[in-house]
């Protein structure tokens, strides 16, 4: 864990509690951009955030547990799915079929708990217009032969898939301007604690302090009241 990141964990963790429902941090980038391993960090070092597990119709990798990375179904299961109106998004991604769960997102944020989710752009944008108070981060790769070897290194791709990827990767990169922040993955240390920064910051917003703030601001009435009826000023 980076020195900022504890520092910024440790100075917030009293004050970060959410007195409202939990907002959603909306994660994109192109396959292989890095943002599964910024995620999994970003979940280590902030508190009340959790991760949505989206479905998918992709056959699970060799180190991915079911339930944990994903919910994996097939096309007949996922079409059920669609059916009963038990996605907040779902879109079709390099040939597979990928959905957020409407259940789970409705659970934690009523229980005041953040979210990440980790969509495409297709994803993000439908985020987006459905919840306006979402926070979008777009992950950009440093280059393009970074992402490839990023891609190849990982190993679990097909060359068919990687290229599937590698072709789709510009058009999703053109959409960067549409999200509210854009962190360039060149170093981990560093983009951990910008995203944790941007959750941070977003979390302290007037409008997501309100419930907190009416609570203070009820305690100084009182307050005020009372040293009126016993005459001080
Ligand atoms: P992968 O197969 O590499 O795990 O994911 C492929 C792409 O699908 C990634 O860009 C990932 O962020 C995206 N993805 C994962 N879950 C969802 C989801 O629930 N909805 C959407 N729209 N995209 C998703």
């Amino acid at each position: 864990m980076s020195s900022k990141v504890t520092e910024l964990q440790e100075t917030t963790t009293s004050i970060q509690q959410p007195a409202t429902r939990g907002t959603l941090f909306v994660v994109s980038s192109p396959s292989g951009g890095g943002k599964g391993t910024l995620i999994r960090r970003v979940l280590e070092v902030v508190g009340n955030l959790s991760y949505s597990v989206s479905y998918t119709t992709r056959g699970p990798r060799p180190t991915e547990i079911n339930g944990r990375e994903y919910f994996f179904v097939d096309r007949a299961e996922f079409e059920e799915m669609v059916a009963g109106g038990e996605f907040l998004e779902w879109a079709c991604v390099h040939g597979n079929y990928y959905g957020t769960s409407k259940r789970q997102i409705a659970e934690k944020t009523a229980a005041g708990i953040d979210i990440v989710l980790e969509v495409d752009v297709q994803g993000a944008a439908s985020v987006r217009q459905l919840l306006m108070d979402s926070v979008s981060v777009f992950i950009l790769p440093p280059s393009y032969q970074v992402l490839k070897d990023r891609l190849c290194a990982r190993g679990t791709d097909t060359p068919e898939s990687l290229d599937l990827r590698m072709r789709n990767a510009p058009e999703e990169l053109r959409q960067y301007s549409s999200f509210d922040y854009v962190i360039i993955n060149d170093e981990i240390e560093r983009a951990v604690a910008q995203l944790a920064s941007i959750i941070y910051a977003e979390r302290a917003r007037c409008v997501r302090q309100e419930g907190l703030v009416r609570k203070v601001m009820e305690e100084f009435r009182s307050a005020e009241i009372k040293n009126s009826i016993n005459g001080q000023s």
